[in-house]
Protein backbone atom coordinates (compact mmCIF):
# COMPACT_ATOMS: atom_id res chain seq x y z
CA UNK A 1 0.00 0.00 0.00
CA UNK A 2 1.59 3.49 -0.52
CA UNK A 3 1.61 6.08 1.64
CA UNK A 4 -1.05 8.07 -0.25
CA UNK A 5 -3.62 5.03 -0.41
CA UNK A 6 -6.62 5.67 1.62
CA UNK A 7 -6.33 2.83 3.72
CA UNK A 8 -2.76 3.65 4.73
CA UNK A 9 -4.40 6.75 6.04
CA UNK A 10 -7.32 4.95 7.49
CA UNK A 11 -5.30 3.00 9.46
CA UNK A 12 -2.40 5.25 10.63
CA UNK A 13 -5.58 7.66 12.29
CA UNK A 14 -6.90 4.36 13.93
CA UNK A 15 -3.38 3.62 15.31
CA UNK A 16 -3.34 7.55 16.34
CA UNK A 17 -6.60 6.80 17.71
CA UNK A 18 -5.94 3.69 19.85
CA UNK A 19 -2.30 5.69 21.31
CA UNK A 20 -4.32 8.53 22.08
CA UNK A 21 -7.10 6.43 23.65
CA UNK A 22 -4.87 4.29 25.42
CA UNK A 23 -3.18 7.37 26.26
CA UNK A 24 -6.32 8.93 28.52
CA UNK A 25 -7.05 4.97 29.88
CA UNK A 26 -3.85 4.83 30.93
CA UNK A 27 -4.24 8.37 32.62
CA UNK A 28 -7.65 7.41 34.03
CA UNK A 29 -9.47 8.31 30.43
CA UNK A 30 -12.04 10.74 32.36
CA UNK A 31 -9.19 12.76 33.48
CA UNK A 32 -9.37 14.83 29.93
CA UNK A 33 -13.01 17.05 29.59
CA UNK A 34 -14.31 16.70 26.14
CA UNK A 35 -13.99 20.33 25.83
CA UNK A 36 -10.35 20.23 26.41
CA UNK A 37 -10.18 17.96 23.52
CA UNK A 38 -7.58 18.78 20.42
CA UNK A 39 -9.60 20.69 17.79
CA UNK A 40 -9.61 18.62 14.33
CA UNK A 41 -7.14 21.43 12.82
CA UNK A 42 -5.23 23.26 15.40
CA UNK A 43 -3.20 25.74 13.11
CA UNK A 44 -2.75 26.86 9.73
CA UNK A 45 -0.17 24.96 7.95
CA UNK A 46 3.19 25.89 7.17
CA UNK A 47 3.64 27.10 3.69
CA UNK A 48 6.15 26.26 1.19
CA UNK A 49 7.15 22.60 -0.60
CA UNK A 50 5.29 19.90 1.32
CA UNK A 51 6.95 17.08 -0.33
CA UNK A 52 10.80 16.70 1.47
CA UNK A 53 10.11 13.07 1.72
CA UNK A 54 12.11 11.78 5.25
CA UNK A 55 14.52 9.37 5.84
CA UNK A 56 14.68 7.15 8.55
CA UNK A 57 18.76 6.85 8.53
CA UNK A 58 18.13 6.21 12.67
CA UNK A 59 15.82 3.66 13.14
CA UNK A 60 16.37 1.84 16.59
CA UNK A 61 18.67 -0.53 15.56
CA UNK A 62 17.14 -3.37 17.10
CA UNK A 63 13.78 -2.08 16.95
CA UNK A 64 11.45 -4.41 14.26
CA UNK A 65 11.19 -3.47 10.95
CA UNK A 66 8.86 -1.11 9.67
CA UNK A 67 7.79 0.23 6.39
CA UNK A 68 10.70 1.98 3.78
CA UNK A 69 10.97 5.75 4.45
CA UNK A 70 7.56 7.17 4.13
CA UNK A 71 6.38 11.21 4.24
CA UNK A 72 6.19 11.54 7.93
CA UNK A 73 3.64 13.79 9.28
CA UNK A 74 6.54 16.20 10.22
CA UNK A 75 8.68 15.09 7.79
CA UNK A 76 5.91 16.37 4.99
CA UNK A 77 5.81 20.17 7.16
CA UNK A 78 9.16 19.85 8.28
CA UNK A 79 10.97 22.17 6.09
CA UNK A 80 9.71 25.79 5.81
CA UNK A 81 9.99 27.85 9.17
CA UNK A 82 6.27 28.46 10.09
CA UNK A 83 6.10 31.55 11.91
CA UNK A 84 7.32 31.20 15.30
CA UNK A 85 5.78 32.91 18.72
CA UNK A 86 7.19 36.06 19.83
CA UNK A 87 10.52 35.07 21.85
CA UNK A 88 9.36 34.41 25.20
CA UNK A 89 10.90 36.59 28.21
CA UNK A 90 13.90 35.26 29.60
CA UNK A 91 12.62 32.83 32.14
CA UNK A 92 13.09 34.39 35.33
CA UNK A 93 15.77 32.37 37.55
CA UNK A 94 13.89 31.51 40.74
CA UNK A 95 13.96 28.77 42.83
CA UNK A 96 10.44 26.64 42.09
CA UNK A 97 9.56 23.65 44.11
CA UNK A 98 10.38 20.55 42.00
CA UNK A 99 7.71 18.17 41.21
CA UNK A 100 9.65 15.04 39.49
CA UNK A 101 12.60 15.52 42.01
CA UNK A 102 14.87 17.60 43.37
CA UNK A 103 15.72 20.74 41.94
CA UNK A 104 18.72 20.27 39.33
CA UNK A 105 21.42 23.03 39.56
CA UNK A 106 22.13 25.14 36.91
CA UNK A 107 24.56 23.95 34.90
CA UNK A 108 27.36 25.74 33.81
CA UNK A 109 27.83 26.81 29.73
CA UNK A 110 28.98 24.12 28.32
CA UNK A 111 31.31 23.41 25.37
CA UNK A 112 30.60 25.62 22.75
CA UNK A 113 29.33 23.96 19.49
CA UNK A 114 32.24 23.80 16.47
CA UNK A 115 31.58 26.76 14.41
CA UNK A 116 28.94 27.23 11.60
CA UNK A 117 31.61 26.48 8.68
CA UNK A 118 33.07 22.93 10.42
CA UNK A 119 29.07 21.87 10.50
CA UNK A 120 28.40 19.22 8.06
CA UNK A 121 25.62 21.29 5.33
CA UNK A 122 24.05 18.49 3.29
CA UNK A 123 21.77 15.73 4.99
CA UNK A 124 24.04 13.01 3.96
CA UNK A 125 27.19 14.54 6.00
CA UNK A 126 24.85 15.01 8.86
CA UNK A 127 23.90 11.86 9.33
CA UNK A 128 27.55 10.77 8.61
CA UNK A 129 28.81 12.77 11.67
CA UNK A 130 25.58 12.06 13.89
CA UNK A 131 27.04 8.22 13.17
CA UNK A 132 30.40 8.96 14.51
CA UNK A 133 29.24 11.19 17.52
CA UNK A 134 27.42 7.62 18.47
CA UNK A 135 30.45 6.12 18.06
CA UNK A 136 32.25 8.43 20.01
CA UNK A 137 30.04 8.13 22.79
CA UNK A 138 29.95 4.57 23.11
CA UNK A 139 33.63 4.65 23.67
CA UNK A 140 33.01 7.69 26.11
CA UNK A 141 34.82 7.55 29.40
CA UNK A 142 34.81 11.18 30.49
CA UNK A 143 33.42 10.20 33.84
CA UNK A 144 32.30 7.48 36.19
CA UNK A 145 28.88 6.72 34.38
CA UNK A 146 31.67 4.67 31.96
CA UNK A 147 32.64 1.84 34.43
CA UNK A 148 28.78 1.11 35.37
CA UNK A 149 26.48 0.87 32.38
CA UNK A 150 25.86 -1.59 29.69
CA UNK A 151 25.77 0.08 26.19
CA UNK A 152 25.64 4.02 25.57
CA UNK A 153 21.96 4.99 25.07
CA UNK A 154 22.40 7.73 21.82
CA UNK A 155 19.27 8.02 19.93
CA UNK A 156 16.10 6.74 18.15
CA UNK A 157 13.60 8.25 15.81
CA UNK A 158 14.17 10.62 12.88
CA UNK A 159 17.32 12.21 12.49
CA UNK A 160 15.55 14.18 10.02
CA UNK A 161 12.70 15.25 12.60
CA UNK A 162 11.66 18.45 13.19
CA UNK A 163 10.40 17.74 16.61
CA UNK A 164 12.87 16.02 19.48
CA UNK A 165 12.01 15.09 22.51
CA UNK A 166 14.45 15.25 25.22
CA UNK A 167 14.89 12.90 29.19
CA UNK A 168 17.54 12.84 31.05
CA UNK A 169 19.04 9.75 31.39
CA UNK A 170 19.01 6.16 30.81
CA UNK A 171 16.93 3.96 33.21
CA UNK A 172 17.72 -0.13 33.46
CA UNK A 173 15.88 -0.74 29.94
CA UNK A 174 17.50 2.08 28.13
CA UNK A 175 21.22 0.77 29.23
CA UNK A 176 20.17 -3.10 28.68
CA UNK A 177 19.22 -2.13 24.89
CA UNK A 178 21.39 0.32 23.96
CA UNK A 179 18.28 2.97 23.23
CA UNK A 180 15.62 5.70 24.81
CA UNK A 181 12.84 5.45 26.48
CA UNK A 182 12.42 1.66 25.89
CA UNK A 183 10.99 1.27 28.97
CA UNK A 184 7.54 1.98 30.97
CA UNK A 185 8.30 5.79 30.73
CA UNK A 186 9.00 5.00 26.35
CA UNK A 187 5.40 3.17 26.39
CA UNK A 188 3.87 6.00 27.84
CA UNK A 189 5.93 8.19 25.87
CA UNK A 190 5.34 6.49 22.35
CA UNK A 191 1.41 6.46 23.14
CA UNK A 192 1.56 10.70 23.88
CA UNK A 193 3.97 10.86 20.58
CA UNK A 194 0.94 8.38 18.81
CA UNK A 195 -2.17 10.77 20.37
CA UNK A 196 -0.55 13.68 18.50
CA UNK A 197 -0.64 11.51 15.75
CA UNK A 198 2.68 11.02 14.79
CA UNK A 199 5.05 7.93 14.59
CA UNK A 200 7.60 7.44 16.91
CA UNK A 201 10.00 6.11 14.98
CA UNK A 202 9.14 8.07 11.41
CA UNK A 203 8.41 11.39 12.90
CA UNK A 204 10.39 12.44 15.85
CA UNK A 205 14.05 12.20 17.20
CA UNK A 206 14.18 11.03 20.87
CA UNK A 207 17.21 10.95 22.91
CA UNK A 208 18.73 12.39 26.61
CA UNK A 209 20.75 15.11 28.21
CA UNK A 210 22.64 12.06 29.94
CA UNK A 211 24.08 9.00 27.50
CA UNK A 212 24.66 6.71 30.45
CA UNK A 213 22.81 5.22 32.96
CA UNK A 214 23.65 6.78 36.23
CA UNK A 215 23.67 3.59 38.87
CA UNK A 216 20.41 3.04 40.61
CA UNK A 217 18.44 5.55 38.21
CA UNK A 218 19.50 8.28 40.37
CA UNK A 219 19.74 11.81 39.27
CA UNK A 220 22.77 12.69 36.54
CA UNK A 221 24.69 14.98 38.97
CA UNK A 222 25.81 18.23 37.84
CA UNK A 223 29.50 17.23 36.55
CA UNK A 224 27.46 14.41 34.73
CA UNK A 225 25.79 16.53 32.88
CA UNK A 226 28.10 19.53 31.88
CA UNK A 227 30.38 16.88 30.90
CA UNK A 228 28.10 14.49 28.48
CA UNK A 229 26.63 17.75 27.36
CA UNK A 230 28.57 19.19 24.56
CA UNK A 231 27.63 15.33 22.71
CA UNK A 232 23.89 16.41 22.96
CA UNK A 233 24.58 20.36 21.28
CA UNK A 234 26.48 18.76 18.29
CA UNK A 235 23.18 15.85 18.31
CA UNK A 236 21.30 19.28 18.42
CA UNK A 237 23.26 20.98 16.01
CA UNK A 238 23.07 18.25 12.97
CA UNK A 239 19.24 16.88 13.21
CA UNK A 240 18.42 20.89 13.96
CA UNK A 241 14.98 20.92 14.86
CA UNK A 242 12.33 23.07 14.83
CA UNK A 243 10.88 22.34 18.14
CA UNK A 244 12.16 20.58 21.32
CA UNK A 245 9.99 19.19 23.75
CA UNK A 246 11.88 19.34 26.81
CA UNK A 247 10.85 16.28 29.74
CA UNK A 248 11.11 16.96 32.90
CA UNK A 249 13.73 19.65 35.37
CA UNK A 250 16.90 17.74 34.19
CA UNK A 251 16.20 18.68 30.69
CA UNK A 252 14.67 22.12 30.92
CA UNK A 253 17.45 23.04 33.15
CA UNK A 254 20.29 21.21 31.21
CA UNK A 255 18.65 23.35 27.54
CA UNK A 256 17.67 26.06 29.59
CA UNK A 257 20.32 27.07 31.65
CA UNK A 258 17.49 27.38 34.51
CA UNK A 259 16.53 26.72 37.78
CA UNK A 260 13.30 27.43 37.27
CA UNK A 261 10.97 23.77 38.33
CA UNK A 262 9.04 21.93 35.72
CA UNK A 263 5.47 23.00 37.69
CA UNK A 264 6.71 26.87 36.59
CA UNK A 265 7.87 26.88 33.47
CA UNK A 266 6.15 23.80 31.82
CA UNK A 267 3.75 24.94 29.10
CA UNK A 268 5.78 28.48 28.15
CA UNK A 269 7.29 28.13 24.84
CA UNK A 270 11.22 29.27 25.63
CA UNK A 271 14.61 29.34 23.61
CA UNK A 272 17.44 26.73 23.18
CA UNK A 273 20.40 28.63 22.52
CA UNK A 274 18.47 31.45 21.36
CA UNK A 275 16.67 30.04 18.11
CA UNK A 276 14.96 26.97 18.76
CA UNK A 277 11.98 26.47 20.39
CA UNK A 278 11.56 24.73 23.28
CA UNK A 279 8.46 23.32 25.19
CA UNK A 280 8.86 22.24 28.49
CA UNK A 281 6.81 19.66 29.94
CA UNK A 282 6.34 17.03 32.43
CA UNK A 283 8.84 13.56 32.29
CA UNK A 284 6.61 10.53 31.67
CA UNK A 285 7.63 9.19 34.77
CA UNK A 286 6.44 11.66 36.43
CA UNK A 287 3.01 11.27 35.02
CA UNK A 288 3.24 7.16 35.86
CA UNK A 289 3.89 7.85 39.30
CA UNK A 290 0.67 7.84 41.49
CA UNK A 291 -0.36 10.67 43.24
CA UNK A 292 -2.71 13.33 43.87
CA UNK A 293 -1.63 15.65 40.87
CA UNK A 294 -1.59 12.87 38.43
CA UNK A 295 -4.50 13.24 36.48
CA UNK A 296 -3.86 17.09 36.50
CA UNK A 297 -0.55 16.71 35.04
CA UNK A 298 -2.28 14.62 32.27
CA UNK A 299 -3.90 17.12 31.02
CA UNK A 300 -1.59 19.39 31.45
CA UNK A 301 1.06 17.25 29.46
CA UNK A 302 -1.44 16.89 26.91
CA UNK A 303 -2.15 20.93 26.83
CA UNK A 304 1.61 21.50 26.22
CA UNK A 305 1.79 18.67 23.23
CA UNK A 306 -1.25 20.51 21.71
CA UNK A 307 1.15 23.62 21.40
CA UNK A 308 3.84 21.62 19.92
CA UNK A 309 1.42 20.79 17.25
CA UNK A 310 -0.62 24.15 16.74
CA UNK A 311 3.10 25.38 16.00
CA UNK A 312 4.10 22.66 13.75
CA UNK A 313 1.04 22.72 11.96
CA UNK A 314 -0.03 19.16 12.95
CA UNK A 315 -3.76 18.10 12.67
CA UNK A 316 -4.80 15.76 15.83
CA UNK A 317 -6.22 12.55 14.79
CA UNK A 318 -10.03 13.15 14.29
CA UNK A 319 -12.17 11.46 16.95
CA UNK A 320 -15.43 9.76 15.92
N1 LIG B 1 13.96 8.29 31.37
C1 LIG B 1 14.70 9.14 30.64
O1 LIG B 1 14.84 10.29 30.97
N2 LIG B 1 15.27 8.68 29.55
C2 LIG B 1 15.12 7.43 29.13
O2 LIG B 1 15.68 7.08 28.09
C3 LIG B 1 14.32 6.58 29.89
C4 LIG B 1 13.75 7.01 31.02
Amino acid sequence: MSQDDPRTELAQIAASLRAYLEWQQDSGSLGIPRGKRPPPSVAAKPEGNRQDAKVDAEAPRNAPPHEPPTLGVLGALAVPPSPTPPEPPPAPVTAAAPVWHDEPKPSPPAVAPPPASAMPSTGTERLVRLEQIREEVRNCAKCELATTRTNTVFSRGNPESKLCFIGEAPGADEDAQGLPFVGRAGQLLDKMIGAMGLSPERDVYVCNIIKCRPPGNRRPTPDESNTCIPYLHEQLALVRPRVIVAMGNTAVAALLQTTMGITKIRGQWKLYRGSTLVMPTYHPSYLLRPSAQQQQAKREAWDDLQLVMKELGIEAPKRR
